[in-house]
């Protein structure tokens, strides 16, 4: 029987083309938002009550009163139905990193016996889901075991279609029984209100017109397609969504000939499908493009507000996954499915934007509002200097430890690059201020950026790709985030030190006008201090050279280059001190995420190494004892015809060097899982997850090296998994 590589192969050739439909004559604002309750529909299916009530709690966060949740799921359950849904469910992230769901039917038996479809309010707004198979971080003793999701009402319900199956999704947050939170969106919801209120506060030097700031964010989503048939015939590949094995192939991304390139027809289809998909479920997406490795790829919406911005990257990584397959694809969401090629990222672009229509992370049009941008921006530089360990911790995992410092996306040591021209302007601020200040007023003039700054900003300050945390023109750009994150993570840990800097900003000002100092020249001090004080985290040069890793260090800047050593920062003082102090997360639930982020990394290392030790045993060792027989053979035959030793000494060497693999790989197999035994007996889970960094994943370069090596030389047929050169560039 061929193995699973050949019948994938022979699929592949014998498959049929999938045909292009396209968007037909639709527009996509014909079929925007189709599947989502929200605006217009809101609008049509609920009285002026529950209307007013809906939006004012989504624009709030206020709870909504019993009566009128009867009426908003009376209103949803009428949409929906119409729609052809027949169940509901709460959906809600988990810290599993993935999305959850319970089907419920609308469907129910009423005392009498009588059949009837109910949805309520009770429905709407609470839901009791078997939680006692969510990770928890020990935060839920088995007798407490219960978990509720309770209702987001600023996020909009949607319809999902899976098949000919359609359902009613209503966005949750999800908590244990005493209130503590065991998902992404709770923390990230308490971000969001503690930024509003802090920037609010802020904004009000300026313009008192403000009621309202929200975060914003854009993200930008890489990922590889290849195709489902290969890809299942690689069990490193169906188990852990990278290759574990594998060596490069001939051609890699080095002709640069992909990015920009004509996307390939079969991923086309695909991309129409799922984006026509995104479009119904209000996911503005607007870019798409081949990203820099072959098979990888792009795709990027408009920026939204942050809760809907995290929602809708989640659902789409889901609806990807799902559409994948109608076209025989595989996505790879993963931060480094092949060795040798660049890896996957998620760059977060972040600003915030006030309900005056301002985003206060966009230069202004005169001296005045430029102050107010500067106050912003001088503020998320103080943030990020001051926790750049905790946003550092915020994208770590045992995936995107495979990125950070591999000089292909930015290192694991945090800066902010910001351009030659705005770092001008800050030394000018720093400098004048300091020396004269009886010109300040001057200093406001001269901050009359705003003339050059179309060519001078938009084009200089995207220019360093190398930067984790880069201003891009009119918000920040967080690139260190992986490719399957939940942006919630970096995001609210993003809020939550902004929030923070910029209630210190106020005290700071409010003290100097206390003094009697004038406002502006309050703040434009402060801000002077704020630039001193961070200068150490801007950098504009090449992060990833050697000479930044040195300069960084003798700056005092840390490089955390493994998963277990970066989660360090949130449980550190400093950490304690600004989640508490912005009530994001209590001390338990701070434990508990902390320690299921290191169950989590433990985890992944510990499948990839069974995967790993599974793979070389039992795919690799096989091919090559195989192949050697063969040899041997060939061998034994030119000896019986006589032949002297000359003619077999290649084959022999062939034999000698491949037992030398053989052993090497056996023997780093058998120790692996000798470390592995020691490391599960390890009671604490930080020194469990430092041993499977430090002592076991050590050892996944070394069988990899001795397997790759073989497979240069084992008989191409008798090959059993797909090689890069076939998941890579077949189509
Ligand atoms: P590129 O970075 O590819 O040149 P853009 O600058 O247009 O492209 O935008 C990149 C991403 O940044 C997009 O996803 C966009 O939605 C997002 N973005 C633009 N403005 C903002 C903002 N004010 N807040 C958050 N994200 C934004
Ligand atoms: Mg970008």
């Amino acid at each position: 029987m061929s193995s699973l590589r050949f019948q994938a192969l022979e699929a592949l050739n014998a498959g049929e083309e999938k045909k292009i439909t396209g968007y037909g004559d639709k527009k996509i604002t014909a079929i925007f938002g189709s599947h989502v309750f929200s605006g217009r529909t809101v609008r049509e299916y609920l009285s002026d009550e529950a209307y007013k009530s809906l939006v004012n709690s989504a624009k709030t966060g206020s709870r909504v009163d019993r009566r009128m949740a009867d009426q908003v799921a009376a209103g949803m359950k009428a949409w929906a139905e119409q729609q052809g849904v027949t169940h509901f469910t709460h959906w809600f992230q988990p810290l599993t990193g993935t999305t959850a769901e319970k089907h419920d039917s609308f469907f129910t038996i009423k005392s009498d016996g009588s059949a009837i479809e109910l949805f309520d309010g009770e429905a709407l707004i609470q839901q009791e889901p078997d939680a006692s198979s969510f990770p928890n971080g020990g935060i839920r003793a088995t007798f407490e075991a219960r978990g509720y999701t309770a209702w987001d009402p600023s996020s909009p319900a949607f319809i999902m279609e899976a098949g000919s199956g359609k359902t009613l999704c209503i966005p949750t947050i999800f908590i244990a029984y005493n209130g503590e939170s065991l998902d992404y969106k709770a923390p990230l919801l308490k971000s969001i209100a503690a930024l509003d209120k802090a920037a609010v506060d802020v904004c009000h030097f300026f313009d008192k017109n403000v009621t309202k700031v929200t975060a914003t964010l854009g993200w930008e989503q890489e990922y590889f397609v290849i195709d489902e048939s290969l890809a299942n015939a690689r069990p490193d590949l169906v188990m852990c969504g990278r290759t574990l094995l594998g060596h490069s192939p001939a051609k890699g991304q080095q002709l640069e000939d992909h990015y920009f390139g004509a996307i390939p027809e079969r991923v086309f289809a695909f991309m129409q499908d799922y984006e026509q998909e995104a479009y119904k479920l209000g996911i503005p997406l607007r870019t798409r493009h081949n990203e820099v490795a072959p098979s990888q790829f792009e795709c990027a919406p408009i920026f939204e507000e942050v809760n809907i911005a995290v929602d809708h990257n989640t659902l789409l990584m889901d609806v990807m996954n799902k559409v994948a397959k109608r076209h025989k694809l595989k996505v790879l969401l993963h931060e480094k499915p092949f060795a040798g090629v660049n890896g996957s990222g998620k760059h977060n672009n972040w600003s915030m934007a006030t309900d005056t229509g301002v985003n206060l992370l966009s230069p202004g049009k005169t001296p005045r509002t430029n102050l107010m941008f500067l106050t912003f921006f001088v503020n998320t530089i103080k943030a990020v200097h001051d926790y750049a360990d905790l946003l550092r911790g915020s994208i770590a995992s045992a995936n995107n430890d495979h990125r950070l410092g591999a000089n292909e996306a930015p290192p694991a040591i945090i800066s902010v690059y910001i351009g030659k021209f705005l770092a001008d302007v800050l030394d000018e601020v720093e400098l004048r201020v300091k020396e004269k200040f009886s010109e300040q007023d001057e200093v406001i003039l001269k901050l009359d950026i705003h003339k050059q700054i179309p060519e001078l900003l938009m084009d200089n300050t995207d220019r360093n790709r190398t930067s984790p945390f880069a201003f891009t023109g009119n918000k920040f750009e967080f690139r260190a985030v992986g490719s399957s994150a939940n942006c919630a993570s970096p995001m609210l840990v993003l809020n939550t030190i902004m929030a923070e800097t910029l209630r210190s900003f106020k005290k700071d000002v409010d003290a100097l006008t206390e003094k009697g100092e004038k406002k502006e020249i309050a703040i434009l001090q402060v801000l002077r201090d704020y630039i001193t004080k961070s200068k150490n985290i801007r950098f504009e040069g090449d992060n990833y050279s050697e000479e930044w890793a040195e300069e960084a260090k003798r700056r005092g800047l840390n490089n955390f280059k493994t998963t277990p050593e970066a989660l360090d920062a949130y449980v550190s003082e400093k950490a304690k001190h600004v989640f508490f102090n912005n009530s994001i997360f209590s001390k338990r639930e701070l434990d508990a995420r902390h320690e299921i982020m290191l169950e989590e990394y433990v985890k992944r290392v510990q499948i990839e190494a069974r995967i790993l030790g599974y793979l070389a045993t039992n795919h690799i060792l096989p091919a090559a004892v195989n192949y050697q027989n063969v040899l041997i053979q060939n061998v034994r035959g030119l000896k019986d015809l006589g032949l002297d030793a000359n003619s077999y000494k290649a084959q022999l060497n062939l034999v000698e060097i491949m037992s030398t693999h053989i052993r090497e790989i056996n023997d780093n197999v058998e120790a692996m899982i000798e470390a592995r035994k020691k490391a599960n007996e390890i009671a604490d889970t930080h020194k469990r997850a430092l041993d499977y960094c430090h002592k076991i994943k050590t050892f996944f370069d070394k069988i990899r090296y001795h397997a790759d090596k073989l497979e240069l030389i084992v008989d191409d047929k008798m090959w059993p998994l797909p090689k890069y050169r076939e998941l890579l560039f077949i189509r």
